[in-house]
Parts: structure tokens; C-alpha cells; sequence
């Protein structure tokens, strides 16, 4: 009997459920696996003591033509889920020096509009004499070929950016908004994704956010496949994938073993080879590769449910020159030496949204920073005393409000996302670090050397930040499995 489905896709994050969304347009019917009770993945929505929220994505860039677009048209929640394309965000600069404050209110639109680069300017205190970096650098991006992108694979973004000569302000800001998007170290991330990301901004604007929260658009992902004959079962880990013969064949779980010729998993590079699969099913040599792949950094703080209205925008910033993070910066913190300031965001999805927080609740705030993505790594833990501290100076009414306060670490990340197999891995952020030698044209293929199992999500062959690139990842392996089908199909003449 051939098995009931086309394909399974383990994991319902942005990368599965936007490759079994594009495998059920294409009439594949798709059995999608999630060891959480709802989809969404580390997006997954949460509704607790009068709010919901979204765990921790809340935002994404671009704003505009994106592939969240795409996923809205696609499932049909255009209307309803997506957007809200005037999002603010602040950034709040901590002039250290002088002992001042800057605070700089960016809305989503284009990084190119002049009106946005005239804000920087004028929030930064910046002269306009010296403005001339950001208009070379605003120069570059637009002159950039797919071909000069890819020849900045092995340039570090820091080095590259320091070339076109930006004012310290400025070049503090580029560098703490690019740890913020890719949660690495400024000086490991490869100029062609920074350089790539800066563009997509450019043009595409930045905060897109979406109703309801990031979870629901995962959700009504998941209906769409179920409409078009496939099914979602969450709750149900998979403890292992299949092999025989020399390929995948389907998976194991706590409630039985199902099966389909094409597994596509999005349970992360790592834990899928190592844990899910197996080593012993692989060459040496992709096993090797495979253990040395380095995570991003976890993303660690605090969620606080408030009474009063303590933030005033939907998004804010905390940096300074002294803040921002390449991998000496992180390893002195590391070791104690820490900025007085350091990296801090907060998000406050309900200024946005206000049907998301209910009397008494006023306002869910996430607060976050970076730290090491190993579970034990005690690191997390002084990064979230020193967010705290950080708030409670920032905004002096923030304790007085708090009616409920939730600290989240690497532990619960990797509980409601990837396995830990590695020593120093579980928790990150992303998935893999977007650095050097792991992305741009070294970025690890969806398509693994096993046949019949391919990967999704934020760990293969993508490139963009957060769920953008876990999206784009998934949509485009769905569209080539898709493609490939149909190729076999015309050239067996079925
Ligand atoms: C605190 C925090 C804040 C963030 N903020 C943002 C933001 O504002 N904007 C942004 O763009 N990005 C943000 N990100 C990053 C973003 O969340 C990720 O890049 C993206 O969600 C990754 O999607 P994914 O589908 O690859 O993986 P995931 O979302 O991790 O999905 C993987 C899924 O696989 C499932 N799974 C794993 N193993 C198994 C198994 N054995 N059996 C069954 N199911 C399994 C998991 O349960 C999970 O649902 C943030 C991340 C964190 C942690």
C-alpha cells in the first residue's frame, strides 16, 4: 500500500509550515509534525492571564514584499492577519560621553526615504557636514550586484562598514541594529548579509508586524494545508526518522510511525543529522561538518505583564558606542567586564494591538539581550539581571507596574524549539549563525547527502533575518520539491 502522504514536514515554524503551505498549493498532501500543541514554532501565540502574546518573534523586516505577504495571500488571511505597516520603532542612544540621551523614532518605512535618514540624523545630533558615510554607504547599496554581494562573503560587516568613514553615532547604530538582526558578532557576520539585509530595508522598510500576533498567520498556514487534504498533529514528537534501504522513508513517533517518500525537517540541522537521524547514516566527512556549524546566540530577558501604561512605543532600542557586540566586546562581558549600558530591546506587541491585553493587564513587554546559546551557560543569567537593571533606570515606573514578571532563557527556547546535541547549542535565537563560512554561498543546503530528507527553517538556504529567512528557507524548498515533481512526472510521462 503506498503510504498516505506526500510528504511529512516535522516542525511548524515559519520554515515547515511555509514549505507544507507551498507543497499543499502544488496538491502534495502533507502530514505536518509538531512535538508543541500549536503551531508557530518559537512565534507560537500565548494567551495567559488576560493577554496574548507571540513567545518572542514580534516583528520582521522588510515591511513590504515580503514572503509573510506571499503566506497571507497564499492561505487567504490577507485582510485579516497582516499588517500594520506604520509600526514604530525607537532607538534610544546613550550618549555616554556628554551624559545625554538620543532618541531617535524610526516608523517602518524605507530606510531610503529621506525623511527617515533626516530623522537618524537630526536624533543622532549628527551635523549634516557629517553625513557623508551614510550617503556613501546608502550609495553602495544601491549600486551592489548579486555579484559584489557574494565576492563580500568572507569580509566581516564591521570591517566593511567602517570603510565608508560613518560618524561614531551612526556606525554604533548600524552595528547594535545588525546584532540585533542576526544575533552574532558584528565582526563574524559576512558583509553580503549585512549589506543584503540593509538593501531588503531599504527598500522594503522595516517592523512589519502582524494582527493578532506572528503565531496566528502559522495557524492559519496549517488550516490551509489541512483544507487541501494534508493534516497537523501537534503534541507529537518526532523521536526518529526512519531509514531503509538508504533513505528516508518516514518517522517514529510517541504515538506510532508514519510514513512518505520526501521527510523535510525544520527540528534544526544539528538535532536532525545527529539526534534524529543519526551520525551513523552519514558520511564522516558531512558529520565532521555538521558538529563544527556554530549557533547564533540566544536571545534571554524578562516578560512583564503591567498595570499602567509604561512604554510608549511598540519597539525600543537601547545602545551605545560602548554597547554594541563583536566577539571581543561579548567574550570582556563574558569575563565580567561588561558597558554600563548594555544591549537591550524591548517590544511591546499590544501598543500596536490593543485587543491583545485585557484589564488589569495594560501592556505585555519583552525585554531581551544576548548571551550564549547553551543551556547551562550562567551567562544568561547576569544578561537578565543587568536588562533589569538596565529597565529600572530607563523607565522609573516600570516596577511599581509590574503584575506578573517571566524570565526566559535558553532552556525554554530549546524547549519550545530545537533539541540540544552539541555542547553550547539549544537555545540560540535563530538557529545557525549567519557567520563566516556558514551563509551566503557556504550557507548549508536544504538538501541533505541522505535521500529523501531535506531541511527548513532558519538553518538552510536562506538568507535574511529571523523568521523572514526561516520563511523564505521553507517556501523555497517547498517550490523546489514541488518543481521537481513535476519535472519527474513530465519526464516519466505520468
Ligand atoms: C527571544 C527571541 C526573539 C526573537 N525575535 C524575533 C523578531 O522579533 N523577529 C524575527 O524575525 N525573528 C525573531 N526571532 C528569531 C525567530 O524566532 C526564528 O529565526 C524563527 O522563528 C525560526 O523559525 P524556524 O521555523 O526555523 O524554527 P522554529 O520556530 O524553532 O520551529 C521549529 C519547530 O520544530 C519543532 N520541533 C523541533 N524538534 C521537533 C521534534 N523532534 N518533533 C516534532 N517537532 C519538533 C519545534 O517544536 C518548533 O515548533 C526571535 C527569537 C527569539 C528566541
Amino acid at each position: 500500500m503506498s503510504a498516505p502522504w506526500d510528504a511529512i514536514v516535522i516542525g511548524a515554524g515559519f520554515g515547515g509550515v511555509g514549505c507544507a503551505a507551498r507543497l499543499a498549493e502544488a496538491g502534495w498532501r502533507v502530514l505536518v509534525l509538531d512535538k508543541n500543541a500549536r503551531p508557530g514554532g518559537k512565534a507560537l501565540g500565548v494567551s495567559r492571564a488576560g493577554s496574548h502574546y507571540e513567545l518572542w518573534p514580534i516583528a520582521g523586516g522588510p515591511a513590504r514584499r515580503s514572503r509573510f505577504h506571499e503566506l497571507a495571500r497564499l492561505v487567504g488571511v490577507e485582510q485579516e492577519a497582516l499588517l500594520c505597516p506604520d509600526a514604530v520603532c525607537e532607538f534610544l542612544y546613550l550618549d555616554e560621553r556628554h551624559g545625554r540621551r538620543r532618541s531617535v523614532v524610526v516608523p517602518a518605512r524605507p530606510v531610503a526615504d529621506p525623511r527617515v535618514v533626516a530623522r537618524l540624523a537630526y536624533g543622532l545630533r549628527l551635523p549634516l557636514h557629517r553625513l557623508g558615510g551614510a550617503l556613501r554607504l546608502g550609495a553602495a547599496l544601491s549600486r551592489l550586484t548579486e555579484a559584489d554581494l557574494d565576492a563580500l562573503d568572507a569580509t566581516p560587516a564591521s570591517a566593511w562598514l567602517r570603510r565608508h568613514g560613518l560618524p561614531r553615532p551612526l556606525e554604533s547604530f548600524f552595528f547594535a541594529l545588525l546584532n540585533l538582526l542576526f544575533v552574532v558578532p558584528v565582526d563574524a557576520l559576512p558583509a553580503s548579509e549585512a549589506a543584503r539585509m540593509l538593501r531588503q530595508l531599504q527598500l522594503g522598510g522595516a517592523g512589519r508586524y502582524h494582527r493578532g500576533g506572528y503565531g496566528s498567520l502559522a495557524e492559519a498556514a496549517v488550516r490551509y494545508v489541512e483544507r487541501r487534504g494534508g493534516r497537523f498533529r501537534g503534541g507529537t514528537r518526532v523521536e526518529r526518522v526512519l531509514v531503509e534501504g538508504g533513505r528516508a522513508v518516514g518517522v517514529q513517533t510517541q504515538h506510532g510511525a508514519e510514513r512518505a517518500p520526501v521527510i523535510i525537517s525544520s527540528a534544526g540541522l544539528q538535532p536532525t543529522v545527529l539526534k534524529l537521524v543519526g551520525a551513523a547514516h552519514f558520511e564522516q566527512d558531512y558529520v565532521s561538518y555538521v558538529r563544527g556549524l556554530r549557533p547564533s546566540w540566544a536571545l534571554v530577558g524578562v516578560r512583564y505583564r503591567l498595570s499602567e501604561r509604561v512604554f510608549h512605543r511598540p519597539m525600543t532600542y537601547v545602545f551605545s558606542d560602548e554597547s554594541w557586540l563583536d566577539a571581543a566586546r561579548f567574550e570582556a562581558a563574558r569575563q565580567g567586564r561588561w558597558p554600563r549600558h548594555p544591549l537591550l530591546f524591548v517590544t511591546v506587541p499590544a501598543l500596536w494591538d490593543p485587543a491583545l491585553a485585557q484589564p488589569p493587564v495594560r501592556q505585555v513587554a519583552l525585554l531581551g539581550g544576548f548571551a550564549p546559546a547553551g543551556l547551562d551557560d550562567p551567562m544568561q543569567r547576569e544578561v537578565i539581571a543587568r536588562l533589569e537593571q538596565s529597565a529600572r533606570r530607563l523607565w522609573p515606573t516600570l516596577e511599581r507596574s509590574v503584575l506578573g514578571r517571566e524570565r526566559y532563557d535558553a532552556r525554554h527556547v530549546s524547549r519550545i524549539s530545537r533539541d540540544a546535541v552539541l555542547p553550547g547549542q539549544g537555545g540560540e535565537c535563530i538557529g545557525l549563525g549567519q557567520v563566516l563560512g556558514q551563509c551566503g554561498r557556504s550557507k548549508p543546503s536544504p538538501q541533505t547527502p541522505l535521500p529523501g530528507l531535506w531541511l527548513a527553517g532558519a538553518d538552510a538556504g536562506a538568507s535574511g533575518c529571523g523568521t523572514h529567512q526561516a520563511l523564505d528557507s521553507g517556501m523555497l524548498v517547498g517550490e523546489r520539491l514541488s518543481a521537481r515533481r513535476t519535472h519527474d512526472a513530465r519526464r516519466e510521462g505520468w
